[in-house]
């Protein structure tokens, strides 16, 4: 069977792929817009379920808008339709139940799997993963009745769950491989502090320490560390992501963790086919070569701006300011910029002793901020490192980017 509906054609039904298509009918195109979502839902927001919906998930409505607004839009939404194949010569995806779907411009929006707990064991009942709705709901099942639960992973993920897991009584280890935790994106300096908060409500956290195996009969009952045997009536880890590329792949474009695409999001091999949010690696005016985040904020901005470029035939580089926040029990994380390993980093105390902020310097120009509980401080961030004027470590000496936006601001008005 062969429909052919030459408009625009999305893989995926997340956060990026609504933001392509709500965009699209934003802006002004009147062309077929499909939606293949594999998922067995409405497009949902990914990122309360890590932090509270699972908690009670049955009674809480994550969906990014009802269905009316699709209808209305002549938004064809495929739930539960999976794409499985790209033919990029003929311009066609072809669906799990064999359909061929012929597309004018592509765009993959597919997201990202969990990396898989490489042990023996991690088959067994009781050892989960979160990534869908549907497991936010079985973790969250879990967690009524378990009493003790080891987390690996002191990742976003990880570190979430465990306070979640920790305010509903129960007794939490972290075991992270890295001597630390958040190694991927947060500084070490900020990193202590927060690792101190974690220890302070109860979570246990052992670093630099390997889970070797998952024991039990036919349900998890222990994990086996390099640092002994840890009790476990539930486990769940959270130890990366791996982009769903493999469509792109398989068709032959170009490829390197993600789907390589340009400054405007398209694919470096294939100029009818776009990649955005977690799926693709690009170029970012912030960073050194290419780059793959995992964000909303990326997910909805490069949706939005793929979706305005096919609307409006107006090309525009990719170089919105990354920011993203985790929330981990009562810690707020923010986060904005791209920090690099070798940058200096500078703690800064806040007004009260929960706020902190980790500065982050190249070449004596800020680059990007970390907070916790200091939202304010986070959005004069934002603010300062969105305009592009630069801040040095010196402009900060015994001030805050919140004082210092302030008193540029007053500034301007005067002048
Ligand atoms: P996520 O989005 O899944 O939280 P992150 O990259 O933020 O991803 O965190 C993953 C964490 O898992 C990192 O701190 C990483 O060092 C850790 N990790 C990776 N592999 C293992 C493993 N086998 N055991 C324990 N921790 C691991």
């Amino acid at each position: 069977m062969t429909s052919t509906a030459a408009g625009v054609v999305v893989v995926g039904g997340g956060q990026a792929g609504f933001s392509v298509v709500s965009t699209l009918r934003a802006s002004g195109y009147d062309g077929p817009v499909t939606v293949f979502a594999a998922e067995p839902h409405l497009p949902y927001q990914r990122p309360p379920l890590s932090k509270k919906a699972h908690v009670e998930a049955d009674g809480i409505r994550v969906e990014l808008v009802p269905e009316t607004f699709y209808r209305e839009r002549d938004i064809e939404l495929r739930i539960g339709d999976a794409v499985v194949a790209l033919d990029t010569a003929a311009a066609t995806v072809v669906t799990r139940a064999g359909e061929h779907f012929s597309y004018g411009h592509l765009v993959l929006a597919t997201g990202a799997r969990n990396r898989p707990l490489p042990v023996p064991g991690a088959d067994l009942a009781g050892v989960h993963a979160l990534r869908s709705f549907d497991d936010a709901l079985t973790i969250g099942r879990a967690l009524a009745t378990v009493r003790t639960v080891v987390v690996v992973g002191g990742g976003f993920i990880g570190l979430e769950l465990a306070r979640v897991a920790r305010a509903r009584g129960a007794d939490v280890t972290v075991v992270e491989l890295a001597d630390r935790l958040l190694s991927r994106a947060v500084s070490a300096q900020l990193e202590a502090r927060l690792r101190e908060r974690h220890e302070r409500a109860g979570v246990r956290i052992l670093t630099g320490t390997a889970v070797q195996a998952l024991q039990g009969s036919g349900r998890v009952e222990r994990v086996a560390t390099s640092q002994g045997v840890l009790p476990a009536d539930l486990v769940v880890y959270g130890i990366g992501a791996v982009p769903r590329d493999e469509l792109a792949r398989e068709a032959g474009l170009a490829v390197q963790d993600g789907v390589v695409v340009d400054e405007q999001l398209r694919s470096v091999s294939d100029p009818r086919v776009s990649a955005v949010g977690d799926c693709a690696r690009h170029p970012h005016p912030h960073a050194d070569g290419l780059v793959r985040l995992e964000s909303v904020q990326n997910a909805i901005d490069q949706g939005a701006l793929v979706g305005r470029r096919i609307a409006a035939g107006s090309p525009a580089p990719y170089e919105s300011l990354p920011w993203f926040w985790s929330d981990q029990g009562d810690v707020k994380l923010q986060i904005v910029g791209l920090r690099s390993a070798s940058d200096e980093v500078r703690l800064v105390p806040g007004d009260s002793p929960e706020r902190l902020a980790a500065y982050a310097f190249r070449d004596d120009r800020l680059v990007a901020v970390e907070t916790l509980n200091w939202p304010a401080e986070h959005l004069a961030a934002r603010r300062l490192l969105e305009r592009g004027t630069p801040v040095s470590n010196g402009d900060l000496a015994g001030t805050t980017l919140g004082a210092l936006a302030r008193a540029r601001r007053a500034v301007e008005v005067r002048t």
